[in-house]
């Protein structure tokens, strides 16, 4: 699997994590803004659930792109609700996706 993800002029570290602070904290994933990594809990979770768990982590450094300094509340907010949802529809519109691909390319 990928273990980058580009997101605006910034490069991403993705690891997924057996153990450490993320899962003691009651969190599945982690957006290091500052060191530019993405932390994923992956021990004895569901493929769909880590990459949902990605995605949410993107969203944040999407956000973080946007330069806008959001409320943290907010961020979490908005974040949550988008990315289960971008999360199913990237995976209930896979050809669309595809396509969308191929325009961009
Ligand atoms: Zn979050």
């Amino acid at each position: 699997m990928t273990r980058q993800v580009k997101v605006g002029h910034r490069v991403y570290e993705i690891a997924f994590v057996t153990n450490g602070d993320i899962e003691a904290d009651g969190h599945w994933g982690e957006c290091d803004k500052r060191r530019g990594i993405i932390r994923v809990a992956s021990n004895g979770r569901p493929r769909d659930a880590q990459a949902e768990t990605l995605v949410h982590e993107i969203l944040h450094a999407l956000i973080e792109d946007t330069g806008r300094e959001w409320d943290d509340d907010e961020e979490e907010l908005i974040v949550s609700r988008l990315s289960p949802r971008l999360t199913a529809f990237v995976r209930d519109n896979a050809t669309l996706v595809g396509e969308l691909l191929q325009m961009l390319a």
